[in-house]
């Protein structure tokens, strides 16, 4: 199989060249289709797998189509349990950003440096990728919202209750639209990310590599 039969545009296969994947990955095989067909996917994978690119790749494919947005409401939002995650997924957006239809604008938020920056810079920002907490305290100083976004991903959803962000996340998803298209990975699909899988989504297509 190529890049190509999974229905990606020209313009996220280019970058895809550029990085010099050579074919894709089992998971991105049967996650990518499920993601650019709009329909929520639990994934269960582990770190290495591949799985940035499952959903880095159709979320830009398919926000390229839509209007610019300059304001800060956020419109693709990924939850991380760490700082470094963080780092790492806007890199792998960043890399494919640079030939789209569009500008497209990433940022990564998380605890443990100066707000105030963050809080600049987030004005146009489309794809955000934040730990919990600080999301939280951006939200709470208005510096965005998540009331309009399109899709939600949650990367590493175990490791998110290991950390102990269930009661953040909780209030977070209060604070999002219920239409929406949902994303999650995982490495193992415990009890509680059984339950996180139930309340955001009832029926999604679940992948296990
Ligand atoms: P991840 O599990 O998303 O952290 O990805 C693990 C590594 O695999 C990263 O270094 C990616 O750049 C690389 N990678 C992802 N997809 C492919 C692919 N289809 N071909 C070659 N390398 C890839």
């Amino acid at each position: 199989m190529s890049f190509e039969t999974l229905g990606l545009s020209s313009n996220i296969i280019h970058s895809v060249k550029k990085l010099g994947y050579l074919k894709p990955f089992p998971i991105q095989e049967q996650t990518i289709p499920v993601i650019l067909q709009g329909k929520d996917l639990m994934g269960i994978a582990q770190t290495g797998s591949g799985k940035t690119a499952c959903f880095v790749m159709p979320i830009l494919d398919k926000l390229q189509n839509t209007e610019i947005k300059k304001d800060r409401n956020i419109q693709v939002l990924v939850l991380v349990p760490t700082r470094e995650l963080a780092i790492q997924i806007d890199e792998v957006f960043r890399a494919f950003t640079e030939n789209l239809k569009r500008e497209i604008r990433t940022m990564a938020v998380y605890g443990g440096v100066s707000i105030n920056p963050q809080m600049k810079g987030l004005y146009g920002v489309e794809v955000l990728i934040a730990t919990p907490g600080r999301l939280l305290d951006l939200i709470d100083h208005n510096a965005l919202s998540i009331s309009a976004i399109q899709h939600l991903v949650i990367d590493e959803a175990d490791k998110m209750f290991q950390l102990g962000f269930g009661e953040e996340m909780d209030k977070l998803f209060g604070l999002m639209p219920t239409q929406k298209q949902t994303t999650m990975f995982s490495a193992t699909l415990d009890d509680k990310v059984a339950e996180m899988k139930q309340r955001l989504s009832k029926n999604p297509t679940l992948i296990e590599i």
